[in-house]
């Protein structure tokens, strides 16, 4: 099963329940598309409400792929400047 790209706005979320931005060094957007790199959930579209909601106590949920995962951290490495929407 392959997934078409990710709209620029796309949230990604890892098997260990981190959120990632596209572009970030620790995605392989082309193998989680491809279903290589299985366990992995994304929202896209995204907000930026979203992405700053992410936390322990709201978990952010995957409405796609791996759908039972549920970000309760961000990655501290992704892309800055990132700014859904604008
Ligand atoms: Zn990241």
């Amino acid at each position: 099963m392959t997934t078409p790209p990710f709209p620029p706005n796309t949230i990604l979320i890892s098997p260990r329940n981190v959120a990632h931005q596209l572009g970030c060094q620790h995605n392989d957007e082309t193998e989680i598309r491809s279903d290589e790199h299985s366990g992995w959930g994304w929202i896209p579209e995204a907000t930026a409400e979203q992405w700053k909601g992410v936390g322990e106590d709201r978990p952010l949920r995957a409405t796609h792929g791996e759908t039972s995962r549920g970000a309760t951290t961000r990655c501290k490495h992704c892309p800055s400047g990132w700014a859904p929407g604008s």
